[in-house]
């Protein structure tokens, strides 16, 4: 048997999660919960001018969003031991003693020497073969300084560890099994292969994931649509969504269903499936995951995701009964929206009577005068019902149309218009029989006697 697997995610804060960052994350998290192993978070910030708490709090909390758990880290700030359950994330600047005694190893036994205060690895003159489980077997060549001086520096002279060293030493220490990470390191591996077995043991497995592209080709940067993780909680999708999206973003395997949550697919999560060929991120796409995965969501799981979404927008339901909220909010479901476009569809449930707010085009539009006595009398024969369901509203609706010689539409529209203020929003009849007999009533009553 081979030794349970231990991956890790090992992001450098700086100051946004990068949607490439937080595919490299689900890819490990899926692949230690696939192979029952153990998914480390690690925070390099040993470059001080970059470390602040904001910046790693940006990561961690879209960690937490997407719902990629990390499984262990040190019980105090120290340099811990790994330790499973505790709530890490390790941190590179809280681990100087590790590094410093890795550097005197390297020195004592004759791979690492001093000059001008900095220390340096004598690198293998020899070209470094790094097997990989994605892109194969990589050879590569030496650069023509690499020729003439291929040491470098692992501490520099101000005391500061590079990132090679740390990263290195970290994997080794920390266990890593398998290095899955984007494919920009590749031509740092070479190092990383070579200062391994300097300290005596045979590297990691790695798999370099290829790049996300935009959609156009080209390299995506900071400011790009889609880039930052905070972009996809502010636009409103759902985690699930981005979730899937990014799990085929670079990875794919036979059979597989088009919609799934990361539970579902991490047991056929093998990195042989993962692509070689660059990734292009479409928006468009992402969209109709959110747009999928809106409608299946477990209804709690939905209604949680718009009463935060309509609290972000100013809208407090906590006075409300929760059956009130759940109905409300379910009503829009189907439609597969944006969170950030559930307030426009669902603000009106939460509306005084008195002040639900007409926009202006549908209040010309629905609300003209000749409307008037009509939305009186659909008000009475509302009011006259026995019971106040979807389906005898409709039906009332629909013979009353008939009576008067009008088209149903010349009901429905002043309807939806004096009860939500807009011409379109949830299902008609379902949002009359959420917001029941009272509050339709108040409604009617008031859009037919405005001005
Ligand atoms: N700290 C590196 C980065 O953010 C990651 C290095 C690695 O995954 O090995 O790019």
């Amino acid at each position: 048997m081979s030794a349970p697997v231990r991956v890790r995610f090992a992001p450098s804060p700086t100051g946004y999660l990068h949607v490439g960052g937080a595919r490299t994350a689900l890819f490990n998290w899926l692949y230690a919960r696939r192979t029952g192993g153990t998914f480390v978070l690690r925070i390099e910030d040993t470059d001080n001018a970059r470390n602040s708490q904001a910046a790693v709090d940006v990561i961690l909390s879209g960690l937490r969003w997407l719902g990629l758990d990390w499984d262990e880290g040190p019980l105090t700030g120290d340099a811990d031991g790994p330790v499973k359950g505790a709530h890490g994330p390790y941190f590179q600047s809280r681990r100087g003693d590790v590094y410093r005694r890795r550097a005197e190893e390297l020195k004592a036994a004759g791979h690492a020497y001093e000059k001008d205060g900095a220390l340096f690895f004598r690198m293998t003159r020899d070209p470094v073969t790094i097997p990989d489980l994605v892109v194969g077997d990589v050879v590569r060549p030496l650069t023509d300084r690499e020729v003439l001086d291929p040491d470098w520096v692992l501490v520099r002279s101000d005391g500061v560890p590079v990132f090679h060293f740390v990263n290195v030493v970290d994997d080794l220490e920390m266990g890593i099994t398998h290095v899955i990470r984007g494919e920009d390191h590749l031509s740092n591996t070479a190092k990383h292969v070579a200062l391994f077995r300097a300290f005596g043991v045979e590297p990691p497995k790695y798999a370099h994931i290829p790049l996300i592209l935009n959609l156009d080709g080209s390299k995506m940067s900071k400011r790009d649509q889609g880039a930052s993780v905070q972009s996809y909680v502010d636009e409103g999708y759902l985690p699930e969504a981005v979730i899937n999206y990014l799990s085929l973003l670079g990875w794919s395997a036979k059979d597989v269903p088009e919609l799934f949550t990361k539970e579902e697919i991490a047991p056929r999560f093998e990195l042989a499936d993962i692509n070689r060929a660059n990734a292009r991120f479409d928006l468009k796409k992402l969209e109709h995951f959110h747009f999928e995965h809106a409608r299946r969501l477990a209804p709690d799981r939905f209604v949680q995701a718009g009463v935060e979404a309509l609290l972000k927008a100013g809208i407090d339901t906590s006075a409300f009964p929760p059956g009130y909220v759940s109905a409300a909010l379910l009503t829009a479901q189907e439609k597969g929206k944006l969170l950030k476009e559930l307030p426009t569809w669902t603000d009106f449930y939460f509306a005084a009577d008195d002040a639900v707010v007409f926009d202006p085009e549908a209040k010309a539009k629905a609300l003209a005068p000749v409307a008037m006595p009509v939305l009186q009398k659909l008000g009475e024969r509302f009011a006259a019902l026995p019971q106040f369901d979807a389906v005898s509203l409709e039906a009332t609706l629909k013979a009353l149309a008939i009576e008067l010689g009008v088209k149903v539409g010349a009901l429905v529209q002043p309807c939806r218009v004096a009860c939500t203020g807009r011409l379109v929003g949830p299902s008609l009849y379902h949002l009359l029989e959420v917001l029941g007999r009272e509050k339709v009533a108040r409604r009617l009553e008031r859009a037919s006697t405005a001005g």
